[in-house]
């Protein structure tokens, strides 16, 4: 299943969806919005999706 990073929405249908390559990754998108947010901060995005709440021992400012 693919989610759009951005808003969480699932992505039902790639092949209509907005897609961007990342790192070697691609990421899908429900609209181009999500895409430019996506492009302006993507680590952002990338932690938050992968940490699943477990975010607690990141900060060391
Ligand atoms: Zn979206």
């Amino acid at each position: 299943m693919v989610h759009d990073l951005v808003c969480g929405m699932e992505i039902k249908d790639t092949s209509k969806a907005v897609s961007l390559i990342y790192e070697g990754k691609t990421y899908y998108f429900c609209t181009d919005l999500c895409k430019i947010q996506f492009e302006q901060n993507p680590e952002k995005y990338i932690k938050k999706n992968n940490e699943n709440g477990n975010d607690h021992s990141h900060h060391k400012h």
